[in-house]
C-alpha cells in the first residue's frame, strides 16, 4: 500500500461561492483562486498524486493555463481518480481536516462525504472529512481563510 500527503489553503474573497469538496456551502464569502476555489478537494488531489508519486496538482493543470480557468473542481478529482487507477491502484481510504473558523462545517459533513465518495467512486465509508477551527490564532484563525490537511491511502488493484 502507498500513503499520500496533501495540503492547500486559500484566502477568503467576496463575490464567490464557497464550494467544499463539490457541495456549495452556505455562506457570505467564498475562496479565491483560479479554479473554483475547492481547497478541500486541491488537497485530496495532492494526497492521491503523492501517494502515486505521481507529481501534484499544480503540475498537471496549471493555474497559468486559461483551461483551468472557473475549473470545476470535481471534474479534476474524477480526472485523478482515473488516472489512479490507470496506474494501477484502488483508494483505500481518505483523511481530510478542513480549517477555518467559519462557516461551521458540521452541518454539511455528511453532504460532502456524499459528493465525494460518489466523484470518487468509492464507498462513504472510506472517506472522513473533519471540521475544526484554529482556536482564533494565525490568519486562518483571524477568520482570513480556510486550510486543509489531507492524506490517502492506495492499494493496488
Ligand atoms: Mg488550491
Amino acid at each position: 500500500m502507498r500513503i499520500g500527503f496533501g495540503y492547500d489553503s486559500h484566502r477568503f474573497a467576496e463575490g464567490r461561492p464557497l464550494v467544499l469538496g463539490g457541495v456549495m456551502i452556505p455562506f457570505e464569502k467564498g475562496l479565491a483562486a483560479h479554479s473554483d476555489g475547492d481547497v478541500l478537494i486541491h488537497a485530496i488531489i495532492d494526497a492521491l498524486l503523492g501517494a502515486a508519486a505521481l507529481g501534484d496538482i499544480g503540475s498537471h493543470f496549471p493555474d497559468t493555463d486559461e483551461k483551468w480557468r472557473g475549473a470545476d473542481s470535481t471534474d479534476l478529482l474524477a480526472e485523478v481518480v482515473r488516472e489512479i487507477r490507470g496506474a494501477g491502484y484502488a483508494i483505500g481510504n481518505i483523511d481530510a481536516t478542513v480549517i477555518c473558523e467559519q462557516p461551521k462545517l458540521r452541518p454539511c459533513i455528511d453532504l460532502i462525504r456524499d459528493q465525494l465518495a460518489a466523484t470518487m467512486h468509492v464507498g462513504k465509508g472510506r472517506i472522513s472529512v473533519k471540521g475544526k477551527t484554529n482556536e482564533k490564532m494565525d490568519d486562518v484563525g483571524a477568520g482570513l481563510g480556510i486550510e486543509v490537511h489531507a492524506v490517502a491511502l492506495l492499494d493496488p488493484l
